[in-house]
């Protein structure tokens, strides 16, 4: 089996050379990028496991390089590598979809835990026995409702015959809310299930998601068919799907 391939994107040469020197001996392959262009333009390529993205960076900030990839449909795993007092950087970045974050200085053990977690996460998300919940009633990968089809295998909705494509974290809401459809999902219940850990400081990232969600499936934000707010509860998918003839 080849090894997983982590893209490095530090500006700091002995930071990056010395991460790229332990991966190596923990044996991931590992690729570098100095700056925010070229790490964006590397982090593009297929066959990467998973990305390490420090936040100051020149040309293209950490964050803006992340906007990017997961408007383009990346679903990479990213860690952010922040320092201290980017507390709010953290924040953004977990909600525009990083997996997890660590801080500046940090220890090479700490380092590689976290990097086993994020990708362990990422390869049971990948095998769909594993993800679906007991009791799922909708099955398929492909769900057809009235003007919105979904297609939970790559990640897309089409409403009005306009592909959007999903996050993997708006994937995963979308896919535990229909699976529950008619029940009321908890914000806790989301971060916990979605997110998988408990340190996120808000439920608010929940909301932004949910937000950018509503964008791709609601032909009217401010009155949503499909996913409704139950005020102080949750949120509740109400689409009833086409039975397939
Ligand atoms: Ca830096």
């Amino acid at each position: 089996m080849n090894a997983t391939r982590i893209l490095v994107i530090e500006d700091e040469p002995d930071l990056r050379e010395g991460l790229r020197h332990n991966l190596e001996l923990e044996g991931f392959a590992i690729d570098t990028a100095a700056d925010g262009k070229d790490g964006l333009r590397r982090a593009r390529s297929d066959g990467l496991g998973l990305i390490l993205l420090d936040l100051m960076l020149p040309g293209l900030s950490g964050l803006e390089v992340l906007r990017q990839l997961r408007d383009g449909g990346s679903v990479t795993p990213v860690i952010i590598v922040s320092a201290k007092g980017q507390d709010r950087d953290k924040v953004a970045g977990l909600e525009l979809g990083a997996d997890d974050y660590i801080t500046k200085p940090f220890t090479l053990t700490e380092l590689t835990a976290r990097v086993r977690a994020v990708l362990r996460r990422a390869q049971a998300k990948e095998t769909p026995a594993v993800a679906a919940p007991a009791g799922v009633a909708t099955g398929g990968a492909v769900l057809r409702f009235p003007e919105l089809t979904i297609d939970f295998k790559r990640f897309t909705v089409t409403r009005d015959g306009v592909e959007h494509q999903l996050s993997r974290y708006e994937a995963e809401i979308l896919r535990m809310l229909v699976d529950r459809r008619g029940e009321v999902v908890s914000r806790q219940d989301l971060l916990r299930k979605v997110w998988g850990y408990v340190h996120l400081p808000t439920t608010r990232t929940v909301d932004n998601h949910i937000a950018r969600l509503r964008k791709k499936l609601e032909d009217d934000v401010e009155n949503p068919r499909h996913v409704v707010t139950v005020h102080g509860l949750g949120y509740r998918f109400e689409s009833a799907p086409e039975i397939p003839s």
